[in-house]
């Protein structure tokens, strides 16, 4: 595995790859890899000649500053398990490497409603540092194909629209969401959990199959509310639960018994934030 830190050297590199006509399959991630993570190298390696992995805790994405300062850096664990997957390059670059003009550059991708619902109403700006970034990664690296977890089921949506505004030729994989033996969703976030916290965690699974097992046609309310009370009594503060269409993301309030639906959740269990979703 080749392990780069400057975006000029990978860039160079990975220009001179393409110019033989190589695929690549680009996993950007914010490092504390997981099971998960690698799910996503698995489904790169098998469908491209080279296989790229970031690791880099984007500063600008996080509206919360403890947020930031908590996440969990595990760095040389990760390589070993980058290795361990067969993964051909890791990106670790520094901030100055990524925004060599300081982050406070001048940017705004139209997002539309994407940008203010769900995770966009409960993180200003989030989704704009997300776009930052990548707009900056996907440059450097210029991916045949990029991979992404359905864990962050917005987020799939913002980067598909960020691909068509800088037009580029990037095709999107989604792969399903990677979860703990009991339904729990795995995630970096999880290591913050304390033992206790850890067990109460898999409620948010339990909710979202809760809502999943007794949907029915018609007024959603009802449902919606037996989950959030469910996940209220197991100790968390929600953000929001939602139901709502799986191609859009508006909410559905009155279900036509064909709509492809999605629930959602994001909810704090103490000082962890944890989402998760559901295909219903
Ligand atoms: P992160 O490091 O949290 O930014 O995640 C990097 C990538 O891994 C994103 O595309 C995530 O959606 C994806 N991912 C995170 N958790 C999981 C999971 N449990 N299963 C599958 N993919 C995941």
């Amino acid at each position: 595995m080749i392990l780069f830190k400057k975006a000029g050297e990978i860039n160079n590199y990975l220009s001179q790859q393409n110019k033989k006509g190589i695929q690549s399959g680009f996993v950007p991630t914010l490092g504390a890899l997981h099971a998960g993570h690698l799910s996503l190298i698995e489904a790169s390696k098998k469908k491209n000649d080279i296989t790229i992995c970031s690791i880099f805790v984007n500063p600008t994405q996080f509206n919360d500053p403890a947020d930031f300062e908590k996440y969990p850096v595990t760095i040389e664990n990760d390589i070993y398990l980058l290795e361990k997957a067969g993964c051909d390059i890791v990106f670790l670059p520094s901030a100055e490497e990524i925004y060599p003009n300081g982050t406070h550059e001048n940017f705004h991708y139209d997002l539309g409603y994407l940008e203010n619902i769900l995770e966009g109403k409960y993180r200003p700006g989030h989704f704009q540092g997300v776009c930052q970034v990548m707009d900056h990664l996907l440059k450097i690296i210029s991916p045949t194909n990029l991979y992404l977890g359905q864990k962050d089921y917005q987020q799939c949506m913002v980067l598909k629209r960020l691909v068509e505004i800088i037009n580029l030729k990037t095709n999107i994989i989604i792969s399903p969401t990677l979860r703990e033996t009991d339904g729990l969703a795995m995630s970096s976030r999880n290591m913050r959990l304390s033992e206790t916290e850890r067990k109460q965690a898999v409620s948010i699974f339990e909710t979202l199959s809760l809502i999943k097992d007794e949907l029915n046609p018609g007024n959603l309310d009802n449902l919606k509310q037996k989950a959030i009370d469910h996940l209220s009594s197991k100790g968390f503060k929600i953000d929001y639960i939602e139901i709502a269409d799986a191609a859009t993301l508006n909410t559905i309030e009155n279900w036509d018994g064909s709509t492809k639906l999605v629930a959602l959740c994001a909810a704090f269990l103490h000082e962890v934030r944890l989402i998760d979703n559901m295909l219903l």
